[in-house]
């Protein structure tokens, strides 16, 4: 018999795994995944089983992402893809209010929080750190975003812990995987072998008890070498990471590096594209436009997601402070693995690899942050503009 309280768990067989998606949808949540769209693993609805990219794995590097055929079915054999959970909880662009004319004054019309419970599932180790971090940043002051907010409380989080590592992944160098170790209701674990595919099901919250409640006729006990086995594949991908990154003592050496002549170096290949802010699952910048209608009668606020890359995103009274590429290169990074630890208590970084993989000319934090480490040579051209 399997216990389905918090703590619980249980082995459920490959055909039996439809049952865990029905549950969830029974349950009164709409389940968005990984899926296969325009060559990539993307994070959108999925209606079944079916809509997970079977039988499919990533091969990652600094700029390369493509997809391949795996030799099995499994059903998650890949890593994280160019989208992140970010999307499902600060959307890209959004209305924040409405302002209406009223005579001589103008009423504000808040924007309706209120919108589908969201099973996100296949949540990787990183991934949870990640929805930690913008928790804190979104919730975690005295004046939560009640979008942010509103939105994080209809959420079911289903984790995966990932059987193998990405090219670029260093989630082991920054503590955050690949072992899910808390902040998940329920968390799966693919146990795939010649003739064997299986899960295992662990229950985290009193959430994800209540989801899987109905699964008990199709759960079996866990034997000890299934346990074993999990083990196994965490230690394996652990072993296995595509990058590394010594994150001790960060903080400081940033803020003792900012001339360093490393920052001339990124800054010469650095295009200011905004893609590893756009594919960071912790990045949050963001701007306000006011859009009026013709008439003037309403405007609308919308915030859209920016990024510290932008010229524009530095600009106080016109004039932007972050001029070259070399300071906005050195600021991204120096908030990200630095002043992050004094703003809201941890690092920026999760160590997903995203930034690395879809950077268009391979630049890579790790490699940065290695050379960052390294004496500055009298030769090198200096750090420069500020
Ligand atoms: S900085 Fe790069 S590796 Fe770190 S969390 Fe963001 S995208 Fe992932
Ligand atoms: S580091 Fe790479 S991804 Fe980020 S802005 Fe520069 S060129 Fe674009």
């Amino acid at each position: 018999m399997v216990e389905l309280g918090v703590g619980g768990r249980g082995i459920l067989p490959r055909r039996e795994f439809p049952r865990l998606l029905e549950a969830i949808t029974a349950s009164g949540y709409e389940i968005v995944g990984p899926t296969v769209r325009e060559g990539a693993i993307v994070y959108d609805r999925l209606r079944g089983v079916d809509d997970l990219p079977i039988g499919w794995t990533d091969r990652q590097e600094g700029g390369q992402y493509r997809l391949e055929r795996r030799g099995d079915e499994a059903l998650f054999g890949y890593t994280v893809g160019p989208y992140t959970w970010k999307k499902f909880l600060f959307p890209a662009r959004e209305r924040l209010f409405t302002a209406r004319r009223e005579g001589d004054s103008f009423v504000v019309i808040p924007e309706p929080t209120d919108g589908p419970k969201l099973a996100l599932f296949g949540m990787r180790a990183c991934e949870l750190a990640g929805l930690d971090i913008t928790d804190t940043v979104f919730q975690g002051g005295p004046t939560p975003d009640p979008g942010y907010r509103a939105r994080r409380g209809r959420i079911l989080r289903v984790a995966v812990q990932c059987g193998q590592a990405g090219g670029t992944c260093f989630c082991v160098s920054m503590g955050t995987g690949p072992g899910v170790r808390g902040g998940a209701d329920l968390v799966v674990t693919e146990i795939l072998s010649p003739g064997e595919h299986r899960f295992r099901l662990d229950i985290g919250s009193e959430e994800g008890a209540r989801v899987v409640r109905g699964l008990a006729s199709v759960l079996a006990p866990v034997p000890p070498e299934d346990d074993a086995r999990v083990e196994a594949i965490v230690a394996r991908t652990a072993a296995s990471m595509g990058r590394t990154m010594e994150s001790r003592g960060l903080r400081d050496l940033l803020r003792e590096t900012l001339d360093h002549p490393r920052w001339q170096h990124v800054a010469n290949r650095c295009l200011s594209c905004t893609n590893c802010t756009m594919v960071c699952p912790t990045c949050f910048c963001s701007t306000h436009e006011e859009v009026p209608d013709l008439n003037a009668e309403t405007v609308e606020r919308w915030r859209r997601w920016d990024s510290c890359f932008n010229l524009g995103f530095s600009e106080l009274h016109g004039v932007s402070v972050r001029k070259s590429g070399l300071s906005r290169y050195r600021q991204w990074l120096t908030h990200k693995l630095g002043t992050w630890h004094d703003q809201f208590g941890s690092s920026g970084c999760v160590g997903c690899g995203r930034c690395i993989t879809w950077c268009p000319v391979a630049i890579d934090l790790t490699e940065e942050v290695a050379a960052l480490r390294q004496p500055a040579t009298p030769s090198a051209p200096p750090g420069g503009n500020r």
